[in-house]
């Protein structure tokens, strides 16, 4: 059954690319779209239906397969399953959140749909793609928290539509149970103030403004050797609309900066809620507890999930997340 249900994600996805491309760019000044990058070839998933030993089962908390009130397989905290279903081995689970409360962004579809592709094109994860928040929670739901490695939040501006329990729930999976988090541009554009400030304090700040709205950005890379920023060049230029975050809330501190404006190349001439200090965090590493958290502010601009750097950014970001790979969260002084 799960396999009919991805199909049917598989499906979805294409669809949301297609209509994202069937909309016009935000701006006329958005990036030449660069060809995608050759799909990586995924290696053979091992047996799905009982041709290899359950490997990943065994060290998954799998367990005896259940009949569900539906009558769907379920596997003990794994959810669905077919009759002799082997999980792949090691793959990992990612929820693809989206469905704002506040401002929507036209590029939501194509990312969700971006971070789906990712997965199955590195063969690291399946994604469920959702815009309801119903199934954060550790209480029912066909995959509830517990089910996930990662949740990926795309563009999701305003206050989110969660009860207190279900906050709960999202932070400990974080910072309790030491899953992976990975926010993307409008996630944090999210719960301000006093709506809920554990997810400010989580994603690492909140959204001020965008004073170069969609424009040529330059960037500087403050750590190379982060596996999501080291395919960069040290500097380069991407057009896309750069959030800086509130200095209240905000704090080198208490993340670990990668990418950043370069403020002396910076048009400051009629521009709005400028930081005093000039300085602008495009993306950032930290930990949240035991979680891992990455976020990045490229992604208002539709056609960026096209650019194979781009894309090459968030797959590394949601490995690291899933402690795939390493990479620090050691806060550090601007670096020019
Ligand atoms: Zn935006």
């Amino acid at each position: 059954m799960k396999h009919q249900v991805l199909r049917g994600f598989t499906g979805a996805a294409a669809l949301v690319a297609l209509v994202a491309l069937m909309e016009l760019a935000p701006v006329a000044q958005a990036p030449v779209a660069q060809p995608p990058s050759p799909a990586p070839q995924p290696a053979p998933a091992p047996g799905r239906q009982g041709g290899a030993p359950p490997v990943g089962a065994a060290g998954r908390g799998g367990g005896a397969a259940r009949s569900g009130a539906n009558g769907i397989e379920m596997v003990p905290g794994r959810g669905p399953a077919g009759p002799g279903y082997t999980e792949p081995l090691g793959k990992k689970h990612v929820l693809v959140l989206g469905g704002p409360a506040g401002f929507y962004h036209m590029s939501t579809p194509k990312a969700m749909g971006t971070v789906f592709e990712l997965g199955e094109q590195s063969n690291l994860y399946e994604a469920d793609i959702r815009t309801d928040f119903s199934w954060v929670t550790k209480g029912q739901a066909p995959h509830n928290l517990d089910y996930y490695d990662a949740i990926v939040a795309v563009n999701i501006t305003g206050n989110w539509p969660l009860n207190d329990q279900q906050k709960k729930d999202f932070l400990a999976f974080i910072h309790d149970d030491g899953k992976g988090f990975v926010g993307i541009h409008g996630s944090l554009d999210a719960n301000h103030g006093t709506a809920w400030p554990e997810y400010v304090d989580m994603i690492g700040g909140e959204f001020l403004f965008h004073p170069w709205w969609v424009s040529d950005a330059p960037i500087i890379v403050e750590d190379p050797s982060f596996p999501a920023v080291r395919h960069f060049p040290k500097t380069f230029t991407l057009t896309d609309e750069m959030y800086e975050p509130r200095m209240e809330t905000f704090s080198r501190d208490k993340v670990n900066v990668l990418l950043r404006m370069d403020d002396t190349k910076l048009d400051y001439e009629g521009r709005m809620n400028v930081r005093p200090d000039h300085d602008f965090p495009l993306a950032w590493s930290k930990m949240y507890g035991k979680g891992r958290v990455f976020y990045s502010t490229i992604g208002h601009v539709a056609e960026n999930f096209d650019n194979p750097d781009v894309r090459t950014m968030y797959l590394e970001a949601i490995k690291w997340v899933l402690r795939r790979t390493d990479g620090s969260t050691t806060p550090h002084p601007k670096v020019n």
